[in-house]
């Protein structure tokens, strides 16, 4: 980059300090001309805090400030920088800002600074996507995530990833030049290999992004079954052992359509419960018609069945419905004498996803909070420090080349030709390049940088 950038780096309005910065090669010399003091800022007191005035043209002093030069290459955006630090009233900032303007520099463009440490190597895409969510986050949890990305977190996962699978392209493409040579049966076997392993990489960041924003959003449930069965009783029971709530007393929750609670430290955005709450129209309202209503929006359905009883056509007729959706069926009273048969509804929809419980005694409650911490975190793993908070367009790219390695691996595993597994193999290695900034249209930089603040 050959011009030099300014703007004002900490936010408008008034406060005890503002920071006016600049970088690029001329930063030194515009410092120079509008900064006096018994040091001037050069290359032997580099990074070191210097005591002065700025003076407008006239000489008049501005404001009583301190200047700092730090050299490129070993600057926030790679290039020469300079801060100047004034008192934070928006006159002196302006003014001072002017003046770097009529000393040669142009005004910075949103996200900028960052942008030129992105071109100039020093960071990322990802890394510089995550200064912006570091600068927004709301709480602790999303800081820490964000420093996680910026550290590269991401972005290491990400190249190490690339590496193995361009490697894996080069073998690939030597055995379609040189089919002679015999390695298929081994470049398949290794190819498959080398799949499976960045597939279970790509999945595992892909699940841990989804349990981020479970956990910034709430995993939004329903709880649906027959009348009877003992949905309002579970809810109230999950509510009463969520302390935290205090707002949910009873009967004035009829118009509430939404509650949350924490359940094994996940957030439960449970919909449509003010159905489960109106005892009076209990039996003629919540039918399967009214359930169906619920799930379409949730990510995740609550089946109650009563174990006491067998399973009826209505049962059977809602397990149907929600054949595709994710689910966790609860076989409720199990302190009562049990007619619903478990085992064959085990065998039909796997052993681990029905749960015996009885809401009444809280046996099988345990269960099934393990259930949902590993729905959201995935199996073997019960910690959030494990979640990631990529962001929109990172997680789009992730489950993009998701589905171009699951297809390359499919191919490998059924030795077709090579060229159809570069072809998806080229398509993982773009995504994944676009994540890191590595393969990425200059349109998107744009785009990414565009949202950042002017001085960042
Ligand atoms: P809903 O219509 O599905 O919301 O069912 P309710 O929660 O209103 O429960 C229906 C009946 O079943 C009530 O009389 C509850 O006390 C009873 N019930 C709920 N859970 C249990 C349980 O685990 N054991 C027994 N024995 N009764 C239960």
């Amino acid at each position: 980059m050959d011009d030099t950038i300014s703007a004002i780096a900490t936010a408008l309005g008034v406060g005890s300090i503002g920071v006016i910065r600049l970088s690029g090669p001329d930063s030194l010399a515009i410092a120079d001309r509008i900064f006096t003091g018994r040091e001037k800022p050069g290359k032997d007191n580099a990074r070191k805090l210097l005591y002065g005035h700025i003076l407008d043209r006239k000489g008049q002093p501005i404001d009583e400030v301190l200047a700092v030069y730090m050299p490129g290459p070993h600057s926030y955006t790679g290039e020469d920088v300079c801060e100047i630090q004034c008192h934070g009233g928006r006159q002196a900032l302006q003014e001072i800002l002017s003046l770097t303007y009529q000393a040669g520099a142009r005004p910075a463009e949103p996200g900028e600074f960052t942008k030129r440490a992105f071109l100039n190597g020093r960071l990322d895409l990802a890394e510089a996507e995550s200064v912006m969510d570091i600068i927004n986050a709301k709480s602790r949890q999303a800081l820490v995530a964000a420093n996680r990305g910026h550290e590269g977190g991401l972005s290491r996962k990400v190249r190490e990833l690339r590496k193995k699978l361009r490697d894996l392209v080069v073998q690939l493409e030597a055995a379609i030049d040189y089919p002679e040579e015999d390695i298929e049966e081994v470049t398949y076997d290794r190819a498959a290999e080398v799949l499976a392993e960045g597939q279970a990489a790509v999945a595992r960041l892909v699940r841990q992004g989804s349990a981020g924003r479970i956990l910034r959003e709430g995993l939004r449930t329903a709880i649906v079954g027959r009348p009877n069965v003992g949905k309002s009783s579970l809810l109230n029971s999950l509510l009463q052992a969520d302390r935290a709530i205090v707002s949910n007393i009873p009967g004035t929750t009829r118009d509430i359509i939404e509650e949350q609670m924490t359940i094994g430290g996940i957030l439960l955005v449970l919909t449509d419960t003010a159905g489960l709450r109106d005892t009076e129209d209990l039996v003629e309202k919540i039918g399967v018609e009214r359930s169906r209503a619920a799930l379409e929006d949730a990510q995740l359905a609550l089946v109650v069945l009563d174990g006491s009883q067998p399973l009826s056509g209505e049962d059977r007729e809602l397990l149907r419905s929600l054949k595709d959706r994710k689910k966790l069926i609860l076989v409720n009273k199990s302190d009562l004498p049990q007619m619903l048969d478990t085992e064959g509804l085990q065998r039909e929809y796997g052993r681990s996803d029905v749960i015996v419980l009885s809401v009444k005694t809280g046996e099988g409650m345990e269960q099934v909070e393990q259930w949902l911490r590993e729905f959201v975190y995935g199996e073997g793993s019960d910690s959030e420090s494990s979640s990631m908070t990529q962001n929109a367009r990172q997680q789009d790219l992730l489950e993009k080349a998701l589905r171009s390695l699951e297809d390359a691996l499919e191919g490998a595993r059924q030795h077709l030709p090579y060229d159809c597994l570069t072809i998806d193999l080229t398509q993982t290695l773009h995504d994944l390049g676009e994540i890191t900034g590595e393969d990425v249209p200059d349109e998107i930089i744009d785009e990414i940088f565009a949202q950042f603040c002017v001085g960042k």
